[in-house]
């Protein structure tokens, strides 16, 4: 094994292009990879990652990249930030495990009182961790449950909540998250969302309309009565970074409030700093029963959370909620790191930071290709919706065409939407602002190039 070189926010901070992109090394690592893992678990871009830290990755064959990704959402932090790098090797030498639920450890206690801290709303709280956030949102749903003794889940079309199966059943796509792979949970009921860019009659029927449309259709398809939860994520993730207009998330939870029932915000994407706030309902000034977190928790180690009104997870009875791993000593210990990074970087006013660089450039590309037809999003949670010009007929070979150019420039661009047209920028809020204006100019470049 040849040493390989530090990743953090060591690493040097450039894009660097030496071979074609995948370079033969990882290219050798594909067809390994083809002959060893699973065809269901897909690949965006097959450049295998060496290190990684500050707004770049660097691949097996020598390439450093833009990442405008971080993994998802995930390394908000940047990937091996020193707080996270410190305090998981100082845990893991310590000790790896012993199941909160059979003898506790400090470091879980300190992440739930973060939380507690940091979720909005002043009452008091509790949090339970968990692995990943489908777990987190199936029991943010268990919760629910157990709280109003009524069975039904309302959820949004659009809406992602994770690949298991009640939250696939939660999940609004199909493909590829639910081809072939029901029967689905029941007691699930779908609204639409509010959706600028595609309600009928656009923005300002979107605006005065979406509300009572979701309220009525609750009340005459579901019952008020027999609603257990409504679950939102602020700002849509995988279905196409779709913001609904101010005061649509804040009638919803008043609308919960007013039939008791569970209002819960699927932070899982937006939170920990990417939109500007710690986390997005806060925008609106919202105050959720229940909050799911995970992705940009832990700064790329695997941890989620519930947490929400004491009175509602106190509930359930002792021993109703867990898991060998939620949790885990050295999860928590990256995600005190993180969230240490987050409060002394001041990292949502670096996320603000990011949108102020990032959306007038993009309007501005609007302008000049009409491919475009919408650019949204807050703080470092950005996209733009491509169409057939002057129509909303979705462009997702458009959409492909861009991604795979900026790919090939060494820029790490995701997609997303229920219609696959969607281009989403979630760059690491500690990127670098030469980094950033780079990256938009290759995705100029890659407009041009259409
Ligand atoms: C990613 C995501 C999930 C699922 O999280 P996993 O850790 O992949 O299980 C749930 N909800 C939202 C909003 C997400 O973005």
């Amino acid at each position: 094994m040849t040493a390989l070189p530090a990743g953090g926010p060591g690493l040097h901070q450039r894009r660097n292009l030496v071979t074609e992109i995948p370079g033969p090394a990882s290219r050798a690592l594909m067809d390994r990879r083809n002959a060893a893992v699973a065809r269901g678990v897909s690949t965006t871009l097959p450049v295998f990652v060496t290190a990684a830290g500050g707004g770049v990755l660097l691949d097996a064959d020598g390439n450093t990249l833009i990442d405008f990704g971080s993994g998802i959402a995930v390394a908000s932090v940047g990937n091996a930030a020193q707080a996270v790098v410190e305090r998981v090797q100082a845990q893991v030498a310590q000790f790896t495990h012993t199941c909160f639920m059979v003898t506790p450890y400090q470091g879980y206690v300190e992440v739930c009182e973060e939380l507690g801290r940091r979720t909005p709303g002043t009452h008091e709280k509790r949090s339970a961790l968990f692995n990943s956030g489908a777990e987190a949102v199936e029991n943010a749903i268990k919760i629910a449950r157990h709280n109003t003794g009524r069975q039904a889940v309302v959820a949004f079309d659009h809406a992602y909540h994770g690949r298991t199966n009640l939250t696939m059943a939660l999940t609004a796509k199909n493909m590829p998250y639910k081809q072939g792979f029901g029967p689905f949970a029941g007691e699930v009921y779908r609204v639409p969302m509010a959706y600028p860019l595609r309600w009928p009659g656009g923005p300002q029927a979107c605006r005065a309309q979406a509300l009572d449309v979701v309220r009525s259709l609750i009340h005459t398809q579901v019952g008020e009565q027999n609603v257990a939860a409504v679950i939102i994520e602020p700002i849509q993730g995988e279905g196409g970074f779709i913001v609904p207009p101010d005061g649509f998330l804040a009638g919803l939870a008043e609308f919960c409030r007013q039939h008791g029932i569970v209002f819960i915000a699927d932070e899982i994407q937006s939170g920990f700093c990417r939109t500007g706030d710690w986390f997005a309902v806060e925008h609106e000034g919202v105050v959720p029963d229940l909050v799911t977190t995970a992705k940009g928790i832990a700064g790329g180690l695997p941890l989620a959370a519930v947490t929400g009104r004491a009175e509602i997870m106190d509930a359930v009875h002792a021993g109703g909620l867990g898991g060998t791993y939620g949790g885990n000593p050295v999860a928590c210990a990256a995600a005190l790191g993180a969230i240490e990074t987050m409060a002394s970087q001041d990292l949502p006013a670096r996320a603000r930071r990011i949108g102020e660089i990032m959306l007038p450039r993009l309007r501005k590309l609007a302008e000049t290709y009409p491919v475009i037809a919408d650019v949204r999003g807050r703080g470092a949670m950005i996209a733009v919706e491509l169409t057939r010009p002057g129509t909303l007929d979705p462009d997702p070979a458009s959409t492909a065409a861009v991604a795979a150019f900026c790919h090939q420039a060494g820029l790490v661009v995701l997609t997303c939407g229920t219609f696959g047209n969607v281009l989403r920028f979630l760059p690491p809020l500690v990127i670098g602002e030469e980094l950033l204006e780079e990256g938009l100019d290759i995705l100029e470049n890659a407009f041009a190039s259409l």
